[in-house]
């Protein structure tokens, strides 16, 4: 058996490496050349770490990432509402994951193959085909190209996108007096009266992963150049704290993004004949839940799991569904949840302190 994965993000490095533990041929095809070091920093639960720590056993990599320990949520104005010790979070960049996923790839990625379509015969994939004319021919086809799947579209049509309503601003600052002070901490400022939250956590010794949840029926910025977002930030946040705007001051705005949020409603399968999508490509959560990235995990390590037991595709794929969709759809609803929480603070008074963790 031949396995032919598109996209080397989290849940197709993932699904590659465990699919090269078993022995099951696999070729992992990706459209950026070199290691992807994009992106920011995001949480993983525990669930997710054992799985890194399980690929990891027997190897040199250090796992990446370090402990969250506490969550504060807090008014801007210095109120504490709630403080919780937490068990089960950890927080790394996602280039630290991704180098630390590649470093473990035995026989590597190949790059810059943009995914274009499929070649069929009776009716199954019989061969990938991308953007440069290269062709990979594979008895099994994963899409693992994130929330705008190609592969997804092309086996099962396109999905109906749901506006999240909340954007968010994502930034790296160095300032390393707040990140030593908070080491281990998750500090989440919400305003009381309109959906508006800053977070920050640090990610090193020297460094925080900082953003800005908004409700941009309030305040929208004009466009998204580093300039224009900083004058943004700065205006949105001008009543927060000084630790808050020292955080701003530390930050490289030439690496800042500015992200629409959006989901889709639950797929009704993951595949179609021999081809299946996984991560962010079958499901997608707003991203209040944090549960994206150990989704993507966990995706890989079960449909490896079920590949391995040499039961027939068909039967593999139906189970992988039966074992995922229940936990997915349950974030989905979340992540929803938690935005209504977010957007109506006043109408959701005594909710407003959910814990915005899975
Ligand atoms: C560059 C980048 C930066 C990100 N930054 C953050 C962040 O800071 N915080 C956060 O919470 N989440 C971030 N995410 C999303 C996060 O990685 C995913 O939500 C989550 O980890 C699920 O992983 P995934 O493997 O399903 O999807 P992804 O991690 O999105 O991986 C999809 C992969 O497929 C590749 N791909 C897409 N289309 C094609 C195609 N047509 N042909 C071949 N390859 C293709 C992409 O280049 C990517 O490597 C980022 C994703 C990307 C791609």
């Amino acid at each position: 058996m031949k396995v032919v994965i598109i996209g080397a993000g989290i849940a197709g490095l993932t699904l590659a490496l465990y699919l090269e533990k078993y022995d099951i041929e696999v070729v992992i095809n990706e459209r950026v050349a070199g290691t992807p070091g994009g992106g920011h920093a995001f949480l993983m639960h525990h669930d997710g770490l054992c799985i890194l720590e399980e690929l990891a056993t027997g190897e040199s990599s250090s796992l990446p990432g370090k402990l969250v320990e506490k969550f504060c949520l807090l008014r801007p104005e210095g109120e504490v509402l709630q403080q919780l010790q937490l068990e089960a979070w950890h927080c790394m960049k996602r280039s630290e994951l991704t180098t630390f996923l590649y470093s473990l790839l035995k026989n590597g990625v190949q790059e810059q193959r943009v995914f274009s379509h499929f070649v069929y015969e009776r009716g199954k994939a019989v061969a990938a085909v991308f953007e440069n004319g290269d062709r990979e021919e594979g008895d099994i086809f994963i899409g693992a190209d994130g929330g705008y799947s190609r592969v997804r579209t092309e086996v099962l049509g396109p999905v109906d996108f749901k506006a999240g309503r909340v954007k968010e601003v994502v930034g790296i600052s160095r300032q390393a007096d707040i990140a030593l002070k908070y080491a281990g901490i998750f500090n989440k400022f919400q305003k009381s009266y309109r959906g508006l939250a800053f977070g920050m956590i640090p990610t090193s010794e020297e460094e925080l992963v900082w953003f800005i949840q908004y409700d941009p029926s309030v305040a929208e910025p004009t466009d998204s150049k580093p300039e224009t977002l900083k004058a943004f930030c700065a205006d949105l946040l001008h009543d927060f704290p000084q630790e808050v705007q020292q955080v701003l001051q530390g930050n490289d705005f030439e690496k800042t993004y500015l992200w629409n949020t959006r989901d889709f409603d639950l797929l009704p399968k993951f595949h179609h004949q021999n081809v299946i999508v996984i991560g962010d490509a079958a499901h997608l959560a707003l991203p209040f839940t944090s549960a994206g990235t150990t989704n993507a995990l966990v995706d890989a390590k079960t449909l490896a799991e079920l590949l391995r037991s040499g039961q027939p595709y068909e039967q593999v794929f139906d189970e992988f569904y039966k074992q995922r969709a229940a936990s997915v759809a349950k974030h989905l609803e979340f992540g929803r949840k938690l935005r209504d929480v977010f957007l109506d603070p006043v109408t959701y008074a005594g909710q407003a302190a959910t814990i915005p963790l899975i």
